[in-house]
């Protein structure tokens, strides 16, 4: 068809009709997981237990950082402006090293994903532990699949009414205490606990514990599946991590095709002979917490649970026919499978080696960084006005605004001067001491000092030149640890 000659009629039909089939919107089918017992199924509540324990019960393990820090082993301490992570303290001028957490964790997601697939999305990924907890609790108060299924077809009855009631309450129940211990990394943890009973929690406290308890309860009890088709982004590039050397969930489709029911045959007759080892009862479906049937081959909504693999395991014990017609295995795996050819294991491959490579240099560099980490910092801003004071004398006084970020438990002294400037002494605003060479300045534990400190230089120092180098410099009185600072003092310039 040219641009000007009116549409064909059949093009027109084919069109309507491809639209009408493919709805921009599908309304989601429910998904009602089979409860399945196995080796996957067995890890899976392993990591899950890790995963609620480790969530829980952190921010009550202790720390002692001495009587001027927090002793709270992970905290997030945002009024005071740190984050502690047992013996790191990370301060704002430091947040590179959470920059540096992040790559490190993408990192190793990649590598992981490159090696043994989606092991984080279904296994580690807090919207699976949540939802297999919500399930959980599901299942022990609404029964298994079928019973599930006839609840959600069946019309209100007193019956349906207290166990919907009953499911709802343990969900908030455990949404709440999720949004509850979340808060309990931003303070100390037995006292937030305190005042969220009592009723002496703050505003902002209350709100982040109902926020993240709607959050949980919406996304685990009610989006599940989802959550991983349509909201994260993960599944659409983790494609690219993965190749046929990736361990992936499998359908050993040379194996299982033909697939039928198995059918009772006459004696003597090979029940197998002519067909596959699927034996389509539908159970690897049932089981799938997303819904799809992995038998169509790898899809975007597999999480790589391998649930799927026990339900499947257990049918051919059953039947009698070897395990493993959905297993974990790589995709070149599969092709040598099929034509009988031997199996091999490469974990080494370009993809792998980058990843490690890139995931050792960046965790060597964030090592060194915290291994040489200072103690001491000192930041220095010069007033702007005015620029500099002419005194009646005929010197010169310019003025500095000093901050000394002490990192150490310790209260500090440390001993301030400045190079580079010929006959300077050194004054601090509010102190009674005379102005001289080196002045001295103290910070409290875990803080940051500020001090106004006014420079002053003879005439003849600065005479004709308009800006002047002048780096200052901190020594403590005692101990290890130095900083200093460049910047500048300003002359008339005459
Ligand atoms: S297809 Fe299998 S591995 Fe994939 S999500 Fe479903 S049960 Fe899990
Ligand atoms: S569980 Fe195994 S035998 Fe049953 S339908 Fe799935 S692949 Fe076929």
């Amino acid at each position: 068809m040219d641009g000007t000659s009116p549409p064909d009629v059949d093009d027109v039909v084919s069109t309507k009709v491809q639209k009408a089939a493919a709805p921009l919107y599908v309304s989601r089918i429910k998904v009602h997981p089979k409860d399945v017992k196995g080796l996957y199924r067995r890890i899976k509540w392993a990591v899950l237990a890790l995963c609620l324990a480790v969530y829980y019960l952190a921010p009550f393990l202790r720390w002692d950082r001495g009587p001027t820090a927090p002793d709270q082993a992970i905290l997030i301490d945002l009024p005071g402006r740190k984050a502690y992570f047992f013996m790191i303290e990370i301060w704002p001028q430091e947040v590179y090293f959470l920059t540096g957490l992040l790559i490190l964790a993408a990192i190793t997601l990649f590598l992981v994903t490159s090696l043994f697939g989606r092991l984080w999305c279904g296994y580690a990924c807090p919207q699976t532990v949540w939802t297999d907890l919500f399930m959980w609790v599901e299942r022990k108060i609404e029964g298994d699949r079928n019973a599930r299924i006839k609840l959600d077809a069946a019309p209100y009855s007193a019956e349906k009414i207290v166990k919907r009631t009953l499911k709802h309450t343990a969900w908030i129940g455990i949404a709440l205490a999720t949004g509850g211990a979340w808060i309990l990394y931003f303070d100390d943890a037995p006292t937030v606990i305190r005042d969220v009973f009592t009723g002496n929690a703050t505003f902002t406290q209350y709100f982040f514990i109902g926020l993240f308890a709607a959050t949980t309860y919406t996304l685990a009890g009610w989006a599940r599946e989802q959550v991983c088709t349509y909201m994260c982004p993960w599944p659409r590039f983790q494609g690219a991590m993965l190749d046929d050397q990736s361990y992936v969930v499998t359908y050993e489709e040379w194996r299982g095709e033909k697939r039928g029911k198995l059918a009772k045959a006459a004696p003597g007759v090979d029940p197998w002979a002519g067909r596959g080892d699927c034996v389509d009862c539908n159970s690897c479906v049932a089981v799938c917490p997303t819904g799809i049937d992995i038998r169509d081959g790898q899809q975007l909504e597999c999480i790589g649970c391998g649930l799927c693999i026990d339900a499947c395991d257990a049918v051919m014990d059953k039947v009698g026919r070897p395990r493993g017609l959905i297993r974990f295995d790589t995709l070149a795996n599969q092709a040598c499978r099929a034509k009988g050819e031997p199996v091999t294991h490469k974990f080494i491959r370009p993809r792998t080696l980058i990843y490690a490579g890139v995931l050792a240099f960046v965790g060597a560099v964030m090592l060194v960084a915290l291994l040489s980490r200072a103690t001491v910092e000192l930041n220095v801003l010069r007033d702007r006005a005015p620029l500099f004071v002419t005194l009646s004398s005929g010197d010169i006084r310019n003025a500095y605004t000093i901050h000394v970020l002490n990192k150490t438990h310790e209260p500090r002294e440390f001993a301030l001067a400045v190079s580079g400037l010929q006959g300077a002494v050194l004054g601090v605003a509010g102190s009674d001491a005379a102005a001289a060479p080196v002045v001295t300045l103290a910070a409290k534990p875990d803080s940051v000092a500020t001090y106004r400190v006014f420079v002053t230089v003879p005439a003849q120092s600065v005479r004709g030149k308009a800006s002047s180098p002048v780096r200052f410099d901190l020594k403590p009185r005692e101990g290890r640890g130095a900083a200093d600072y460049d910047s500048v003092f300003l002359a008339p310039g005459r």
